[in-house]
């Protein structure tokens, strides 16, 4: 194992990009890469208790520094939601999740959102670093762009004034929950 390797505790291909993009300096399996066939509930009420779980139950199979990423959408007029129920919104897939968001919101004039993203990287001694990121801004009333994944062409970027449906990898990375996190826990190391 190099001295930099670690596991991305997830099984969605969009964020473990992502971390990869920003992580550049360091060897980032994915967990299937690293052996691990599992699935972890989460059964947390917070994104950072999620994070923790799912970054202890991958760091405990493989025996591997597991970072793990727990993030949704939290839409001011809905109180929050979807928050960390944004994956299992609909009980359908990403579009029939935007598709009730959009439902849920016909009508709103507050269409003011953030996504959150908390970060979990569990050792195997047992010690833990997390970190948080937010990025804020406004749903769309219909989708725009094609880049991306889950709600990323409902939102509207406060910081890129476009969606991230409309915005390359680099930009999203320079701005979003899950990049600002990312830097957040590299600065931590
Ligand atoms: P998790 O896998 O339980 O953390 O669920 C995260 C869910 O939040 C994803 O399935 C998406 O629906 C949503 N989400 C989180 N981060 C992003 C993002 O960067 N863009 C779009 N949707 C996101």
């Amino acid at each position: 194992m190099n001295r930099n390797t670690i596991v991305a505790a997830t099984g969605n291909a969009h964020k473990l990009k992502e971390i990869r993009a920003v992580l550049a300096q360091w060897e980032v399996l994915s967990q299937t890469e690293a052996g691990f066939r599992g699935e972890v509930e989460e059964t947390g009420v917070t994104f950072a208790e999620n994070a923790l779980l799912k970054a202890q139950a991958v760091c405990r199979a493989t025996g591997l520094p597991a970072l793990a990423d727990d993030s949704g959408l939290c839409v001011n007029a809905l109180g929050g939601a979807p928050g960390v129920y944004s994956a299992r919104y609909s009980g359908g897939g990403d579009a029939e999740n935007r598709a009730l968001l959009l439902k849920n919101l016909a009508g709103e004039a507050d269409r003011s959102a953030f996504f959150s993203c908390a970060l979990a990287l569990v050792f195997p001694d047992g010690k833990a670093i997390t970190a948080e990121g937010r990025t804020h801004g406004q749903i769309l009333t219909r989708e725009c762009g094609e880049n991306g994944f889950g709600y990323d062409s409902l939102f509207f970027s406060t910081d890129l004034q476009k969606s991230f449906g409309e915005a390359s990898e680099a930009e999203k990375n320079g701005v979003s929950h899950r990049g600002r996190a990312l830097r957040a826990l590299e600065k931590l190391l």
